[in-house]
């Protein structure tokens, strides 16, 4: 058995793995950081939209070794084979099912509901659901996604008329539904370079952002900026007052409740809230829910508490999971 460093392991092939893998097959289920580590020791699996943002983002050696697979379509490998669903949280993102003895779905981040880009996801019947339960707390449940658009886009109509609107959000997934939003209210943003290369991907993958410009120091062009939160702070606040005649009003778009400097945060999340992660194991009903991330102990519980069977994957270190 591997312990929990290395990730979900089933049999010869490791899913998001936590540090630099020694296993020979890894699947990547998306491109954020805390799911992709890499070595010139594995060959790496994942969908092909995933792979263009993974080489842009963290590659800078020629050598690593990618393999893709496409949304809906099998791969087998020595007893199981696996099969790609979209699970609506960023470009390229995926579920995966594992046909082995049993039937087994890993989520990863998802999102239940329609969003700019992405419809929906259905939840997928299997024995065995690893659910991602990153706002697993009754604390986190958010307006309906449409309705947090609808908001924003009013703010941002109103705010850039006379203002400099400053939006942040990670450069990765929300940054672009941040752009859409912005061209949305009828502004063309200007966009820091780690999400215009991004951006770039999404709009090579037929996604519709909306006009954007790479942002090169001038701003009295634009009138919504978008930045990815670690640049955003006091001191750069403060030096945008000094270069804009304009005021500069700013929003966060997290799930989380956290402010910091903003004026605004706007819950838009491309995770399932707490509703939508009960939602899902109550029409997916199966025999054994492994919760991770976030708020896996408590969610564990509150399932248990309604009638579904269920443990934290890391309370039990239980990463090969052919050995249920
Ligand atoms: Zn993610």
């Amino acid at each position: 058995m591997l312990n929990k460093k290395n990730g979900v392991n089933f049999k010869s092939l490791c899913v998001d793995p936590t540090k630099v893998p020694k296993e020979k097959n890894v699947f990547f289920t998306h491109a954020h950081s805390d799911h992709v580590k890499l070595s010139d020791k594995s060959r790496f699996f994942a969908t092909p939209q995933t792979i263009e943002l993974i080489k842009k983002r963290y590659v800078r050696k020629n050598f690593i070794n990618f393999n893709s697979i496409n949304f809906f379509s099998k791969k087998k490998f020595d007893d199981f084979e696996i099969k790609l669903f979209p699970n609506g949280h960023i470009l390229g993102s995926s579920q995966v099912k594992i046909f082995g003895n049993k039937e087994i779905n890993i989520t990863s981040d998802f999102r239940l509901q329609d969003s700019l880009f992405f419809d929906g996801i259905k939840p997928l019947a299997s024995e065995i659901l690893v659910l991602e339960t990153t706002f697993g707390s009754p604390a986190y449940n958010f307006p309906k996604y449409s309705v947090v658009v609808d908001e924003m886009v009013e703010w941002i109509s109103r705010e850039a008329k006379s203002n400099l609107v400053l939006l942040s959000g990670y450069s990765l997934g929300k940054a672009q539904e941040l752009t859409k939003i912005s061209n949305l209210a009828g502004f063309e943003p200007v966009v820091h370079e780690s999400i215009f290369e991004m951006n770039k991907i999404y709009s090579s993958n037929n996604m519709d952002l909306g006009k954007y410009s790479l942002l090169d120091h001038n701003l009295k062009d634009f009138s919504v900026l978008i930045l990815p939160p670690q640049l955003v702070n006091k001191f750069l606040l403060s030096t945008l007052k000094e270069m804009e005649s304009r005021q500069i009003v700013s929003a966060l778009a997290t799930g989380w409740t956290f402010v910091r400097e903003y004026d605004k945060t706007f819950p838009l999340s491309n995770h399932a809230d707490y509703n939508d992660l009960i939602e899902y194991v109550k029409q997916v009903n199966p025999k054994l829910v492994l919760t991770d991330h976030g708020f896996c102990e408590e969610f564990a519980r509150k399932l248990n508490r309604l009638g579904f069977k269920s443990k934290p994957l890391k309370q039990n270190k239980q990463q090969v999971l052919f050995d249920f």
